[in-house]
């Protein structure tokens, strides 16, 4: 509960004076005030004066099924009457065990290994991929590539195949090297090329690459379909496709590091659904757990998992985290997938997805509006010469009660998939107006 005597302005001077937060040039918050938020309902987060934010975002693309889901919360309380935690080296549980075997199902893969974050899973699968290689005699094959605007995570291995320059430059002498490849990100085309001729430009270049390099390289990491971070860069899937044929013919790895647009968020449960292929690893996190419980897992093929299981120690995999597989985030993520279940969401989530694009047009009164989608995510781009713009639409959109993001001059929609259509009409007009009093 929150507490009614609770100063407002009070939280925020202590948090300031106590809490480094993420992603975040504290001196910032000298002039953008930090937001207390003291509840959750559905798709709205309530501030501790009771003030509602319709949240766009999802909190940071994890909440699928809005705040204080009762099916999630239950879940949850009742794991906790059982089991909290045990550590998974030496033992198990049924809530790991009936998790692996659902998300083996779902994406074709197996032998699920389990960290707490999205930039564990991107470490997990680098070093997996890595190890692979040394323990089928290739340990010549050290080296990743990436896409040019990739988003992979911020540790350092995830940083090293990552391409954001504001958050990689400053640590790049701890970086190890990586190449990037062109991104087949759409608004990269040339005037007059199309979305499939662009990609399919991209992936020659990305075969011209490989087939170089393929004696010294382990993996190709990508985000499928959409580069989240670059601010929702969206790609013809047949790029996915012809990545797919280009490492199995050179024998690279392919890292589909889905931890922003699994969960149907692309339309499909998992973007690589969307040209039927299977990844040699698949990184999950996010919303894994409806934006509950910190979870995230890789899951590998038979042949990389069979590459470890031997006499030898060595040969093992041995990282580890200490809340690796954690039960209370193994029944959220239960509960999580139970509703796309119960719920047909992937059915649904189609009407909704056209719904939200047909209720977009509204947005037309924007310059130069060029509406792009994917399944449910939304984003168009902004002309502006506001170099404040993304902060100035922030504040703006904040004022009306709308958290919205913008990366750049990039302005997207990824909420929960529980908007209602009532919401759906707030969240598009109070961006019509924060847009246009801003650009
Ligand atoms: C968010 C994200 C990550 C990192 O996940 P964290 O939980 O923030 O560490 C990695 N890859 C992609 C594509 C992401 O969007």
């Amino acid at each position: 509960m929150s507490n009614p005597n609770l100063n407002n302005q009070d939280l925020l001077t202590r948090s300031l004076q106590s809490v480094w937060h993420p992603c975040t040039q504290m001196k910032q918050h000298e002039t953008y005030p930090l937001i207390p938020i003291s509840r959750g309902d559905g798709v709205w987060l309530v501030d501790a004066e009771g003030k509602r934010y319709l949240d766009a975002v999802s909190s940071w693309w994890v909440n699928l099924f809005g705040h204080n889901n009762p099916r999630i919360k239950d879940a949850i309380k009742q794991q906790l009457d059982t089991l909290e935690h045990v550590m998974l080296a030496g033992f198990t549980h049924e809530p790991v065990v009936e998790l692996s075997e659902k998300l083996g199902k779902l994406t074709g893969l197996g032998h699920a290994f389990y960290a707490s974050d999205g930039a564990s899973a991107t470490e997990i699968a680098l070093k997996m991929s890595f190890h692979y290689w040394r323990n089928a005699g290739k340990a010549n094959k050290t080296k990743f590539i990436s896409l040019q605007n990739s988003y992979h995570g911020e540790t350092l291995g995830a940083l090293s195949v990552t391409d954001v320059a504001i958050f990689k430059d400053t640590y790049a002498p701890l970086l190890m090297q990586s190449a990037q490849m062109p991104s087949p990100d759409f608004r990269l085309a040339e005037t007059g090329e199309s979305e499939e001729a662009f990609a399919l430009r991209c992936a020659d270049v990305l075969e011209a690459y490989v087939s170089e390099h393929s004696h010294e390289l382990a993996a190709f990491i990508i985000e499928p379909l959409v580069q989240c971070a670059a601010g929702m860069g969206m790609y013809h899937p047949v790029y996915l496709k012809r990545a797919r044929e280009i490492c199995t013919k050179y024998e690279v790895h392919l890292i589909a590091d889905e931890i922003a647009v699994g969960f149907g968020r692309t339309g499909e449960m998992f973007a690589c659904e969307w040209v039927q292929i299977k990844a040699d690893f698949i990184c999950l996190s996010k919303g894994i757990t409806g934006g509950y419980l910190p979870l995230s897992a890789v899951l590998t093929t038979d042949k990389v998992y069979q590459a470890f299981y031997d006499d030898s120690t060595a040969r093992g995999f041995l990282h580890s985290h200490s809340y690796t597989g954690n039960p209370l985030a193994c029944s959220a993520a239960l509960a999580t997938l139970a509703i796309f279940e119960a719920d047909n969401v992937i059915e649904n989530n189609k009407a909704k997805s056209a719904q939200i694009v047909s209720k977009m047009v509204v947005l037309n009164d924007i310059p130069h509006m060029h509406l792009r989608h994917q399944g449910m995510i939304f984003a168009f781009d902004v002309t502006t010469k506001n170099a404040k713009f993304s902060r100035d639409c922030y504040s703006a959109a904040l004022k009306q009660g709308l958290l919205l993001r913008p990366i750049g001059n990039t302005v997207y929609f990824m909420p929960p998939y529980t908007i209602t259509d009532n919401e759906i009409d707030f969240m598009v007009n109070a961006t019509l107006e924060a847009v246009k009093s801003t650009v």
